[in-house]
Parts: C-alpha cells; sequence; structure tokens
C-alpha cells in the first residue's frame, strides 16, 4: 500500500471550519487508495487557547522556573489536543481512525529537551494500524526518550516530524498543509504580489527556509532531500495544488520553469549588529570576539573580518550580553539594533554578473541604506534597519520580476 504523510498546521486546525476542510483533504486522498498518515501541529497562532505560545504563556511570569523536561511536557499538549480531536472528527465521519503521540508513534529522541534529535522511529505501531485499515493521527513536534520522558524537537517542528515519518514508512510523498498556496518568492504578509513557485529543488527550498521562509522547516527538507521524498507545500484553503519540491528532472521540466536567476526574496528580523575595532581592546580581536561569544552560547551571523577588527551580527535579544561580554574583555563595540537580514536566492544567480549592482540600485532608489552585505555562490545577504525591510523586500521583488 503506497502511504502519504500529510501534515496539518496550526491555521489548518484552528477551527470547526478550517477541521472540516482538513477532512476533505484526508477522504480525498484514502480514496486514491493511499495508506494516510497525518501529522499535526497544535491549533492556531499565539493568543488562541490551545497554541504552543499560548501554553508557554502560562509559565511566562516564572522566569526560568520549570526545568526543560517539564517545559517540554507543556508544550507537548497542544498537539496532543489537536490529535483527539482530528481522531474523534475522523471516526464520526466513518473514518476509522486512531491518534499516537509521538513516543505511541516510535520516535524516538535524545534528551536534549526543547531541541531534541531523532534517533530512530519504531514504526511497527503506525504499520499495524494502517494494516487495519486505519488514518493513523501522530502528534508533530513530538518525541519521547528511550527513558520515557517526552521531548520537543524545536519551534516549528511539525514539519520535521512530517518528514521523518515518510522517510521511515517509505512514504511516497509528504504533503505540508498551511495557510498560503505553497512556497512563493517572498512572505505574501509583506509582498502582496508574491508567487507560488509551482516546482523547486532541495537545496534552494532548504536555503530560503534557513534564511526566513517559515512556510517550511529546513531540518524538514534536509530529511526529505537524504530519503528522495518529494514533498508539496499547499494550502488547507484551496485545492490548488501548491509547490512541489523535488530534484526528479522530469517533474522539473514537465513545469515549465523559467531559467530563472533569482527564485525568491526572505528576511529575519530581530537582529543586532555589532561593530568591534582592534584598537579599541587587546591583541588577537577576532579570536577573543569570537571564543567569548562561544563562550556564552551567543550564536553570530554574518560575520565580516578584517585587520582592524570584526563585524558582525546577533539576535536582538542576545544584544546586551553580547555588548556587557565584549566589554568585560576590554573591547567598546558599537551596537546597532532592530535590523533585518533580506536575503536574495536563487540556484541561477552563480557566476552570473549584475546581480549585486541590481540590488543596490534597487535599495538605492527606495532611499535603503545597506549596513552590511556577504554572498555565496546561491545567496545575497544584505542587512538594514527593521523598519526599511518591507520596502527592501518589494524593492527587490519587482527587480528581479518576481511576480511574472
Ligand atoms: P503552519 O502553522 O501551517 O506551520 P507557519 O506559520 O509555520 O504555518 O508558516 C506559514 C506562513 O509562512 C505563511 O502564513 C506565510 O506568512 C509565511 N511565509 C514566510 N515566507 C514565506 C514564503 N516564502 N512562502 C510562503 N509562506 C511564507
Ligand atoms: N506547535 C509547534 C510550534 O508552534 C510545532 C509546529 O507548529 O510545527 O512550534
Ligand atoms: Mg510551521
Amino acid at each position: 500500500m503506497p502511504i502519504l504523510v500529510q501534515k496539518f498546521g496550526g491555521t489548518s486546525l484552528s477551527s470547526n471550519e478550517s477541521r472540516q476542510l482538513v477532512l476533505k483533504h484526508i477522504e480525498r486522498e484514502r480514496k486514491l487508495q493511499y495508506g494516510i498518515v497525518v501529522v499535526v501541529s497544535a491549533m492556531g497562532r499565539k493568543g488562541e487557547p490551545y497554541a504552543t505560545d499560548t501554553l508557554l504563556s502560562l509559565i511566562q511570569d516564572n522566569g526560568d522556573a520549570l526545568p526543560t523536561r517539564e517545559r517540554d511536557m507543556l508544550m507537548g499538549c497542544g498537539e496532543i489536543i489537536s490529535a483527539a480531536t482530528l481522531c474523534s472528527l475522523l471516526n464520526a465521519a466513518s473514518i476509522p481512525a486512531v491518534a499516537l503521540t509521538g513516543g505511541g508513534a516510535g520516535m524516538i529522541t535524545d534528551a536534549q529537551f526543547g531541541r531534541a534529535r531523532i534517533l530512530e522511529i519504531r514504526t511497527e505501531s503506525i504499520t499495524r494500524h494502517l494494516q487495519e485499515g486505519k488514518v493513523v493521527v501522530v502528534t508533530g513536534f513530538q518525541g519521547v526518550t528511550e527513558a520515557g520522558d517526552l521531548t520537543t524537537l524545536g519551534r516549528g517542528g511539525s514539519d520535521t516530524s512530517a518528514t521523518a515519518l515518510g522517510a521511515a514508512l517509505h512514504a511516497e510523498r509528504v504533503d505540508i498543509y498551511t495557510d498560503v498556496n505553497g512556497i512563493l518568492t517572498a512572505d505574501p504578509r509583506i509582498v502582496e504580489d508574491a508567487r507560488p513557485l509551482t516546482v523547486v529543488g532541495y537545496a534552494e527550498i532548504c536555503n530560503m527556509a534557513r534564511l526566513g521562509a517559515k512556510v517550511i522547516h529546513p531540518r524538514a527538507v534536509e530529511i526529505a532531500q537524504q530519503a528522495r521524498i518529494p514533498i508539496r507545500v499547499r494550502s488547507t484553503f484551496s485545492e490548488d495544488e501548491g509547490t512541489l519540491v523535488t530534484d526528479v528532472p522530469e517533474f522539473r521540466r514537465s513545469a515549465s520553469v523559467r531559467d530563472r536567476h533569482v527564485t525568491g526574496v526572505t528576511h529575519v528580523s530581530g537582529i543586532t549588529q555589532i561593530t568591534v575595532h582592534a584598537q579599541d581592546g587587546p591583541a588577537d580581536v577576532q579570536l577573543q570576539v569570537f571564543q567569548a561569544m562561544a563562550r556564552h552560547h551567543i550564536s553570530v551571523d554574518f560575520i565580516n573580518v578584517t585587520p582592524g577588527g570584526a563585524v558582525y551580527t546577533v539576535f536582538d535579544h542576545d544584544a546586551d550580553q553580547a555588548v556587557a561580554v565584549l566589554q568585560s574583555i576590554g573591547f567598546s563595540p558599537k551596537a546597532v539594533n532592530e535590523c533585518a537580514k533580506v536575503s536574495v536566492i536563487g540556484g541561477g544567480m552563480n557566476g552570473v554578473p549584475g546581480i549585486m549592482a541590481r540590488i543596490v540600485e534597487a535599495l538605492t532608489e527606495q532611499g535603503i541604506p545597506i549596513l552590511q552585505s556577504a554572498d555565496s555562490n546561491t545567496t545575497i545577504w544584505v542587512l538594514v534597519k527593521e523598519r526599511d525591510m518591507a520596502d527592501a523586500l518589494r524593492a527587490l521583488h519587482a527587480k528581479f520580476s518576481l511576480h511574472e
């Protein structure tokens, strides 16, 4: 029996109406004779009753009082509520279904609570239920340690649960259902004329996901790529087939993909730029700075090292600590907070002259200062102030005609 994994995100499960649509997507695929494994996220977004952030708000006044093990127990509740609710809906519609926790589905992880890694998936239980003709509903985002403790896989981790289950079950495809029509050329919440991509390769999507396209988690893409399982990202709220992620050439050719240089633009906000000058502090500036950041577990990015010092970025929430650490070892760093990293991404830009010139042109036309930039063969990043981020995204999207 071919197996299909269908993952439904928070907005797809948050109301009675949307859950009816979920039911329709499951019924349609079931009629095609697939064995169906459904992976669910917690219902809704921040502020809605059973969303992960809402559960976390129950303990926010207590600082770090709750150990990470128990914090994972709290965070895992949202997915359990979704799985049981959907299971009841399926059974009520005369579709036999069973709900399994991550542990019940055999998702064994290490014990890094809050960011657990999957060690193994023991599929016997899922397979048995599938053979009995049931739809198997599995809680996303969670696993269990060998010792029996519930773990979570990191925020946005239900996508990872879905592709990992797809890989373990040798699924024909993993469908990620969300609230937009696929992976778009930019976040449609900011760029109104962003357009869904029809077919894209894993590497490009993984890159977009890492650089802020939060429609899919990069780990999920990596797992699917390793297992060579296609992913479809599509909307629960339409019949549109969305975006197919695959490296299979036949699919890619048949989709009349334009020979594009740039595939999409992405953003990450909440960033602080830190500049450290060598003459301000001790010798070995680079060594001292980055060792100090590492010692304090401050994640650094966008690193430019010169003989005169170093410029790099940290998240805004780490900025005060980063500055204090640098001062404590004798530097006088300069920090510019509330910045955003805007990335222009495209497998086709490798070796093509003039891409950077067009980026600078687009931003200069809007009067947007570039604070820093860097590039690889498939990406050019620029750092701008957060207040310029939306205009920068729109200008770049238009400059590369991504709406066409
Ligand atoms: P879910 O709860 O279904 O997992 P997420 O909120 O994690 O949904 O991801 C969907 C959201 O990702 C969309 O509503 C959209 O605003 C955002 N997004 C950001 N970048 C992109 C992009 N390039 N393409 C599509 N959606 C994007
Ligand atoms: N509910 C979890 C989160 O909000 C996992 C997910 O939605 O993918 O991070
Ligand atoms: Mg998500």
